[in-house]
Parts: structure tokens; C-alpha cells; sequence
């Protein structure tokens, strides 16, 4: 008996190979798939896509009333100060 689980199906969804099995066994579920890639994508292939997704270390500026260090473009969220003048009263 097979059992078969969303997990598996997502797991096995790049490799093709087991949706058409499954075509194979039950033909008439055919419109409920996807289309399904021909063949596996190689690692190479893989890595290739993923060189562009690392993050990058966000480029920090200091405040120039209490130099903490902030991104740029962001109130600073020790004295609550922006573009020249208080934003943000602070609580102390
Ligand atoms: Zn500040």
C-alpha cells in the first residue's frame, strides 16, 4: 500500500520522475498536477541560481547628534533624531 504525503510530493516535485510515476499509475489524475519540469536541475545549476541570494551587511552611518551607529535613511533610535532635527522624543 502506498501512503503518500504533501511533504513527499514537495520533496520529490524538482526530481519529476515521481509525479510521473504517479501519472503512470493513475492517469485520470492528470488535470489536478502541475506541469512538471523533464528533468532534475543539476546542483551546478542550483548554485548558479543561489550566487546572487546572499545577504549583504547593510552599510551603517552614525548619527551625527550621538554617533550611534544607523542605516542610513532611518531615525535614529537612540536620540530619535533625522535630517536635522528631533523626530522622536525620547522617554528620558
Ligand atoms: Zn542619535
Amino acid at each position: 500500500m502506498f501512503i503518500l504525503s504533501v511533504d513527499s510530493l514537495a520533496k520529490d516535485f524538482y526530481d519529476g520522475s515521481f509525479l510521473r510515476t504517479i501519472l503512470l499509475i493513475f492517469p485520470g489524475c492528470s488535470e489536478e498536477v502541475m506541469a512538471v519540469p523533464k528533468r532534475k536541475h543539476s546542483n551546478s545549476r542550483t548554485g548558479k541560481r543561489r550566487a546572487h541570494d546572499a545577504l549583504k551587511a547593510r552599510n551603517l552611518q552614525y548619527c551625527s547628534k550621538c554617533s550611534t551607529a544607523i542605516p542610513s535613511h532611518v531615525v535614529c533610535p537612540n536620540c530619535g533624531y533625522y535630517m536635522g532635527r528631533t523626530v522622536v522624543e525620547s522617554e528620558s
